[in-house]
């Protein structure tokens, strides 16, 4: 079951307390598109710049990940620099440059619209929105969001979010969207605005569900080896997305217990992404590895 994605496609200048990058490859789509490789076919929509080397692509490529949907043109591809704080968990953003992203219209190459699954990464809500238009009913839409559009692109994001499934956000962007401090309140809220189903990622505390009848909490694993924050969100939206893909014929159990593995896979994955810098981890896992991380999850909830 081939899950499409569009978001950007960046270059990334990161400051940790463990170190700094000045220039290195990443973007919403591109941490989502990695992650979810490992567990379904991906295709990603999205642009860059005459600066966008082969080399790049070929992180994509070599995880079997289809990039013909990325367009080149002239220009700079996307950049942003963000700092973290001392407890990882605060960041702030340093710059963002939309670059080749200010101008872009997505055209979908045809056997792109069939795809059952897409996510809507984080972009601006408008191109979010130009992608759902030209799909041609998929099963199943997921998307993410951030504070800067939240902030500047209300309308925008509230049509995108009308035609959602699922949306995955961190706890402070829910807090933002909803007006509510209280994550359960905020889930309800989210809900009336489209999607019935609200995962809200919580960083070192784990992720929640919220849906109408059923939620959900999953702890976030005791890592010691906290390098880069950057990109676990998105990477925990691939391996969630990914799982329901790969889940999608021949459902293990019940809906809701897919709904939860979902969560853990995608624990996993965000788990991955913060132990390097980047890509450096997530691109270089095994099948194995993840199933002994999903195992790991398993024991540290397992009480009885
Ligand atoms: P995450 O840490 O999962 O929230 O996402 C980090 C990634 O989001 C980085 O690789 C950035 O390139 C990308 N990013 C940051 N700001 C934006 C934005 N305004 N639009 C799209 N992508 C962004």
């Amino acid at each position: 079951m081939s899950l499409l994605v569009v978001g950007s496609v960046a270059f990334d200048a990161v400051r940790t307390p463990h170190g700094s990058v000045e220039k290195m490859l990443g973007g919403s789509a591109t941490y989502f598109a990695v992650a979810a490789s490992y567990f379904a076919p991906v295709r990603v929509v999205g642009v860059v710049g005459d600066d966008f080397e082969e080399q790049h692509l070929r992180v994509l490529r070599d995880r079997g990940v289809c990039t013909e949907g990325i367009e080149r043109v002239p220009g700079k591809t996307f950049f942003w620099a963000g700092e973290y704080a001392p407890n990882m968990n605060e960041r702030t953003t340093l710059d963002t440059q939309l670059n080749v992203f200010a101008t872009f219209q997505p055209k979908l190459p045809g056997h792109y619209r069939q795809s059952p699954f897409l996510f809507l990464a984080n972009i601006h809500p408008r191109l979010q929105r130009q992608v759902q238009e030209q799909m041609r009913s998929p099963q199943l839409v997921g998307g993410d969001t951030m504070n800067l559009w939240i902030e500047t692109e209300r309308p925008a994001l509230e049509r995108m979010l009308q035609g959602l499934d699922i949306l995955v956000i961190n706890d402070a962007e829910a807090r933002q969207l909803s007006g509510e401090w209280n994550l359960a309140k905020a889930g309800r809220r989210i809900r009336a605005l489209g999607p019935r189903t609200v995962v809200i990622k919580r960083g070192d505390n784990g992720a929640s569900v919220y849906e109408e009848d059923h939620v959900f909490m999953a702890p976030a694993l005791p890592l010691e080896n906290v390098v880069d924050p950057t990109g676990a969100g998105d990477s925990f939206a691939g391996g969630f997305m990914g799982y329901l893909a790969a889940s999608a014929n021949g459902v293990p159990t019940t809906p809701r217990a897919r709904m939860r593995r979902a969560i853990i896979y995608g624990s996993v994955m965000g788990s991955f992404a913060v132990e390097r810098f980047g890509l450096e981890r997530l691109q270089h896992l095994t099948r194995e590895e993840i199933d002994d991380r999903y195992s790991q999850f398993r024991q540290l909830t397992h009480f009885d």
